[in-house]
């Protein structure tokens, strides 16, 4: 007997986290509070058989230092393109259309520009609360080393602000944040990206 196929009426989204770099256990922990399947991601292979997939905070160039091997940029570029994802912090920075502060490559999906480290230095990180348009009230926000959305483009809703500017975006089926959700416990982003994820499975 072959193992079976993902189960059909399941109504559980199979959610990738980038584990190349950053923290993404926490992201896996927050996933599996919110009743997502999480699933560590390598490889571009690993992209396929995904419902959507988590860029997490860490640092962007390392990222891309990683990424630039065996085409997992190209294949990750092409993902973006059409499946929902959620950068945090530096996935975030890697969603953007342009980013300053220095400039550097991106996937270049989210009409926005994002300027690194702009809050200052590692000792300026800092645990605030904030307003959301997210339901429930004010949201706990962790910012480490955070980019700064400094413009944002065509289709895209800002969720969350910080001194004007946004901290929470969505756009179509992209969502990031400049600061780190998964690390606060309140679950409200989390499971907004899972109801995103779940009305794109029903082609919504
Ligand atoms: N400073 C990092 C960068 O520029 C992002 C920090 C984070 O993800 N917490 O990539």
């Amino acid at each position: 007997m072959t193992a079976p196929e993902r189960p059909t009426e399941t109504n559980i989204p199979r959610i990738g986290v980038l584990a190349l770099q950053g923290d993404y256990d926490a992201h896996v922990q927050a996933l599996r509070d919110v009743g997502a399947e999480p699933v560590l991601v390598r490889s571009p292979e690993e992209l396929a058989g995904i419902d959507g997939l988590i860029i997490p905070g860490g640092e962007s160039t390392t990222f891309l230092k990683f990424l630039e091997r065996n085409g997992f940029l190209e294949s990750l570029r092409d993902f973006v393109q059409s499946k929902p994802t959620f950068g945090t912090c530096a996935g975030c920075i890697l969603l953007a259309a342009e980013v300053t502060h220095p400039p550097q490559q991106s996937l270049g999906v989210l009409h926005a520009t994002v300027e690194r480290n702009a809050y200052g230095r590692q000792i300026d990180s800092s645990i605030r609360t904030g307003d959301t348009q997210l339901p429930g009230g004010p949201l706990e926000m962790v910012y480490i080393r955070a980019p700064r959305i400094v413009k944002t483009g065509d289709g895209v809703t800002v969720l969350a602000e910080r001194d004007g500017f946004p901290v929470l975006v969505e756009q179509g089926h992209i969502m990031a944040a400049t600061f780190h959700p998964e690390l606060s416990a309140d679950r409200r982003v989390h499971q907004r990206f899972v109801s995103l994820v779940r009305s794109k499975i029903a082609g919504l």
